[in-house]
């Protein structure tokens, strides 16, 4: 049995926080886990700027529901459910995921959850379990599933590399180069000839 292992942003949606810097104008806000491998540190980050700055989850919220997800994504998603399991492992937060998996049609999605106060403000974010990716591959191992996977970003690749398949998916120069090891595609096409490569069923 095979199970596909996806990240969200970069893969299926654009960056949310890209999004939230355009339209608050805080330059700040841009960075990403392209840019900052540490996780904690750059939610630590985005927090301290987005309470300087006075901003809280509406206005995320806001910036969301007017993000579609990538062009091809829908279809894309759509042939993988079709031949395999999917399971969509992203360190976003259920809060601002909701709006793009009404719009991919509630894919099974694992991520984490935010916190916040009455008036908006984000005053916390939980980590479900630290580098839940690459424990989740670890996990349908154990299940006896062979696992393919994609992502586009350093906090993708210790599930690239538990995987018994791992593709760089729009990977920034950066990330190839630092991780050689992985085939990096840039379009779906090319990511469902990869899983195809790998897969028993084609
Ligand atoms: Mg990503």
């Amino acid at each position: 049995m095979e199970i596909v292992c996806l990240d969200l942003e970069g893969v299926l949606i654009p960056e949310i926080w890209i999004g939230v810097a355009e339209k608050t104008g805080i330059e700040a806000l841009r960075a990403t886990t392209r840019d900052i491998p540490d996780y904690d540190e750059l939610m630590q980050q985005r927090l301290r700027i987005m309470d300087e700055n006075g901003l809280g989850l509406p206005v995320i919220q806001e910036v969301i529901d007017g993000l579609d997800p990538l062009e091809g994504a829908q279809e894309f998603l759509d042939w993988l459910r079709e031949n395999f399991q999917v399971v969509i492992l992203s360190d976003t937060f259920y809060e601002f995921a909701e709006p793009f998996m009404r719009k991919l049609g509630w894919p099974a999605l694992f991520c984490h959850r935010l916190e916040s106060a009455a008036d908006g403000q984000i005053v916390n974010y939980h980590l479900r379990m630290k580098d839940h990716k690459r424990e989740a591959v670890k996990s349908f191992h154990d299940l006896k599933y062979t696992v393919f996977a994609a992502g586009d970003s350093y906090n993708d690749t210790s599930m690239l590399g538990e995987a018994d398949t791992g593709v760089l998916f729009m990977a920034p120069d950066n990330v190839i180069n630092e991780f050689p090891q992985f085939p990096a595609v840039n379009t779906y096409a090319e990511l469902r000839a990869e899983f195809e490569k790998a897969s028993s069923r084609f």
